[in-house]
């Protein structure tokens, strides 16, 4: 049985505001608190039957999980450049699919500890088919394509219970709770890390009985960004169409290319923030 952990940093136990997770002395803690809570994963997969583990690094630069201190049983996914961003690596081939460290989406929860989507500098709201989305909503479609349900989401208690009106029978474990976007009351991250290792265990058990978020095609998406200047760039691309100043819409026939052209679009997005060949005044 094959399980695949799509890592971020947001969610990790002991995280409370965006400063501990930017280049800094503080970093560096927070790079093994992460390491550690996608250890209590990997640990409560094998507990669970698991025989292979792929986690794939989907934070900032996505190079951040300490590979010499990695479980290692598991393989990492390390490095940004990424067709499939968050989820490189997954495929068919794999039996469920883990979300840890993750955090609520853009505009969610006004509580929810250090909440965007995708690409904070960029994206101020994602929608597939009418629906708003965060992250994990996203990426458990992508991995419906594929067949692949989501087993587990460990994050802030404002998160979890965000996930789970999309995904109700994903195990959640919740290891903070959140008090501001950039404040959290914290478990000891030994405690959660054991709440991760059980429900990852009972994620693995129960796998076979959850079903993949399936997104039937056609797939629209719409993004909303921040600027115009990001919007207004991606219709570079003969597929997007700008419906309003800061807002575009796409359709793919699956779910899985049109996941690519999110990505694709975010990129160029970012790239754009401030003068895609220079530096622009925002
Ligand atoms: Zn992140």
């Amino acid at each position: 049985m094959k399980i695949f952990i799509s890592a971020d940093m947001e969610g990790i136990s002991g995280v409370a505001t965006n400063m501990q997770l930017k280049k800094n002395d503080e970093y560096q803690r927070f790079r093994k608190l992460m390491t550690q809570d996608v250890n209590a994963a990997i640990a409560g997969a094998f507990d669970g039957g698991a025989t292979e583990v792929t986690v794939a690094d989907g934070h900032g630069n996505m190079s951040n999980i300490l590979v010499e201190e990695l479980d290692e049983r598991a393989r990492l996914v390390s490095g940004n450049n990424r067709v499939l961003c968050q989820l490189a690596g997954l495929d068919d081939s794999f039996d469920g699919i883990m979300f840890v460290g993750h955090h609520g989406r853009e505009a969610g929860s006004e509580r929810a500890v250090i909440s965007h989507t995708l690409a904070g500098v960029a994206v101020a709201e994602m929608k597939i088919n009418g629906k708003v989305v965060g992250e994990t909503e996203m990426n458990a479609g992508a991995a419906g394509f594929f067949g692949i349900p989501a087993i587990l989401a460990t994050g802030d208690d404002a998160y979890i219970e965000e996930v789970t009106e999309t995904l109700p029978e994903i195990e959640g474990a919740v290891v903070k709770f959140a008090v501001d976007r950039f404040a959290a009351e914290l478990l000891h991250p030994s405690k959660a890390r054991q709440i991760i290792r059980e429900k990852a265990k009972r994620g693995v058990e129960r796998a076979k009985e959850i079903p993949p978020y399936v997104v039937d095609g056609p797939v629209t998406f719409e993004i909303e960004f921040k600027g115009t200047n990001q919007a207004m760039m991606t219709t570079t691309l003969p597929t997007v169409e700008l419906i309003g100043p800061k807002t575009i819409r796409f359709t793919c026939e699956d779910y899985i290319t049109a996941y690519k052209h999110m990505w694709g679009a975010v990129i160029i997005g970012m790239a754009a923030t401030n003068g895609v060949l220079g530096h622009a005044n925002a």
